[in-house]
């Protein structure tokens, strides 16, 4: 069974940075106010984020 895991649609994002505060794991980060997945491999697929984010510019899935 494949792990849940976040997602990122680029086109939604605004890069407003809500969600990197929202993730305990330190999944998110934030560069020159580009939002980056840069550890997916902490991802727990908590979906806390997807749930801050104004945009639905996140998701989990398989
Ligand atoms: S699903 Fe949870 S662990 Fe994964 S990036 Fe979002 S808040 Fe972090
Ligand atoms: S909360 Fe949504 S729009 Fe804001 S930086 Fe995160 S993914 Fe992008």
């Amino acid at each position: 069974m494949a792990e849940k895991k976040v997602k990122l649609d680029e086109e939604k994002c605004v890069g407003c940075g809500i969600c990197v505060d929202t993730c305990e794991k330190g999944v998110l980060e934030m560069t020159d106010d580009v939002l980056k997945i840069a550890h997916l491999e902490k991802c727990d697929g908590c979906n806390s984020c997807v749930e801050a984010c104004p945009n639905e510019a996140l998701s989990v899935s398989e």
